[in-house]
């Protein structure tokens, strides 16, 4: 199967992070399980300053590469890599923030595994030329049979794969959203989600 995996609060406890974050530079406590919005400006009740600030220092290399990793996530990919699944990481983080998320997967067993960073969010100006970045067009053109997400935002982007069965992972910003169609399953952790991807495979 052609397999789309997500970055972050997937393989990574980036949600987590942003909490520490946000107490360290701004004094807010938020606990992880009441981050309610996809959005963190909304979540954190930021202005757009703050909001700019707590983006940089959650996307500085060494930020990025001391998220934690999600339990269970490198072994179940390598294993469907293993399989001769076709696995590829789909990011919607910023293009520049690619080597360190790289570096990131390198540090985690994830070698072999392909890093795209797509402009899921309207938010890249396009004016370079990275290798592994893409439009949403372009990633519109791709086939997956199989995709994990945990943002509400992205439905709307795993739809456009067909009969693409999609995992959700279950955060605290998405556990009130409504599912797009029976292709969405919930799953609440790794083992779940390799549950459901055996029952599709
Ligand atoms: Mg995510």
């Amino acid at each position: 199967m052609r397999v789309y995996i997500d970055f972050d609060d997937v393989i990574c406890e980036t949600a987590k992070h942003f909490c520490c974050i946000a107490k360290e530079l701004f004094d807010i406590d938020l606990p992880y399980q009441e981050v309610q919005f996809f959005n963190l400006k909304k979540s954190f009740d930021l202005d757009d300053d703050q909001y700019e600030e707590l983006m940089k220092a959650g996307h500085l290399p060494q930020t990025l590469l001391a998220y934690e990793e999600t339990p269970g996530a490198s072994e179940i990919i390598n294993k469907w890599v293993d399989e001769g699944h076709e696995v590829s990481i789909v990011t919607g983080r910023p293009f520049d923030s690619y080597e360190p998320s790289r570096r990131w997967l390198d540090e985690h067993g994830l070698e072999r595994v392909p890093l795209y960073c797509v402009d899921k969010y309207g938010r890249e100006q396009f004016t370079s030329d990275f290798t592994f970045s893409m439009t949403l067009e372009q990633l519109y053109g791709m086939t997956f049979d199989f995709a994990v997400e945990d943002s509400p935002a992205a439905f709307e982007h795993v739809l456009h794969f067909d009969n693409c069965k999609v995992a959700i992972f279950n955060r605290p910003w998405n556990v009130k959203a409504e599912l797009p169609n029976e292709n969405f399953v919930r799953c609440a952790d790794w083992d779940e989600i390799d549950r459901v991807f055996r029952a599709g495979a």
